[in-house]
């Protein structure tokens, strides 16, 4: 049977709608989340991921406010500017794009963002308050993975889990995720050994690796829901690029449950969550109760 396709797109849509509604609900208390996207050099994926935050923050309702420097700009430069936004009170979100250039220091850049700005969750405090289980602002990518396999298994207790991939902003954040539903957590990497058989005896399946349709449908149990958050540009005969995931679609398709598709799987709910943790930031700040 044919997996059911995880509609993240919509789901996106349904968390916006949402947080806009509380966004307004604040706004009439006279609160405003404000969220600055801070921007270093011209690379374009960058840009393109940078006016797609701005568009939807200002469309939620929230104040938003981006950052351009050059990409000749020193660290102090960068560090002056998060510092700035640090201190002004009609910004609760701070994030920093990455790649930063190479002269500067991009642990040194998230180190100095105020832990309770820290949208995308990255500064250490945050990592650390997550990993003991404690309230964090929790990395946008792996807390989108979250709500949709809440939304469609109610609770993960007891599920075997199965994360690819152990970078500090997808794999491991995931992982930290998952146990925190009492998931039984693997995290496998490229040194795995018989990655298909590791990935047998997962009820789920996070891919966040970054090779292109690696994930066959083979290596799944039937019936496991695949996470594909791989965004891999291949490219086709036309000379158009196309984008693909980390799983083979087609065939994790007929052994899967369900399957997040390749665009518009995992990659819209990032922007969601990262104006869900903005609200979030602002309503601590306010010392106003917090979003569900
Ligand atoms: P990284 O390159 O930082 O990490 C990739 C991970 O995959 C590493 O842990 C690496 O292992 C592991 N890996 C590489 N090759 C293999 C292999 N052959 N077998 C098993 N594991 C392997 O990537 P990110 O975590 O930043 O991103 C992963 C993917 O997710 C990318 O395609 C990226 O574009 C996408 N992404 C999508 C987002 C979204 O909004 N949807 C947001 C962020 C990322 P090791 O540590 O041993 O090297």
């Amino acid at each position: 049977m044919a997996a059911r396709v995880i509609d993240g797109k919509a789901f996106a849509a349904t968390v916006r709608g949402k947080v806009a509604e509380q966004v307004a609900a604040l706004k009439a208390k006279g609160v405003t989340p404000g969220l600055a996207v801070v921007l270093v050099g011209e690379d374009p994926a960058s840009q393109v991921y940078v006016r797609s935050k701005g568009k939807q923050t200002v469309e939620a309702g929230m104040h938003s406010v981006e950052k351009r420097l050059p990409a000749t700009a020193s660290e102090e430069e960068v560090l002056a500017v998060v510092a700035a936004l640090n201190a002004d009170p009609a910004i609760h979100g701070i994030l920093v794009q990455l790649p930063l250039p190479k002269q500067v220091g991009e642990a040194k850049v998230l180190a100095a963002i105020d832990p309770a700005k820290d949208v995308d969750g990255f500064h250490i405090s945050n990592v650390g308050l997550l990993g003991t289980g404690q309230k964090a602002m929790v990395p946008c990518t792996p807390l989108g993975c979250l709500m949709l396999l809440r939304d469609l298994h109610g609770s993960l207790s007891g599920m075997e889990a199965v994360v690819i991939g152990r970078s500090n902003i997808v794999g491991k954040p995931m992982a930290q995720l998952l146990l925190g539903d009492s998931c039984t957590v693997t995290i496998a990497h490229s040194r795995t050994m018989d990655l298909p058989a590791v990935v047998r005896r997962a009820d789920i399946v996070v891919a966040a690796v970054g090779r292109p349709e690696m994930v066959k449908g083979d290596w799944l149990k039937p019936g496991a829901t695949v996470i594909d958050v791989g965004i891999n540009r291949t490219p086709t005969e036309s000379g158009k690029d196309r984008l693909v995931g980390d799983c083979d679609y087609a065939s994790c398709a007929e052994v899967a449950g369900a399957i997040t598709p390749v665009p518009g799987g995992v990659g819209p709910m990032t922007i969601a969550c990262l104006l869900a943790n903005t609200l979030t930031a602002c309503c601590r700040a306010n010392g106003l109760p917090e979003p569900e």
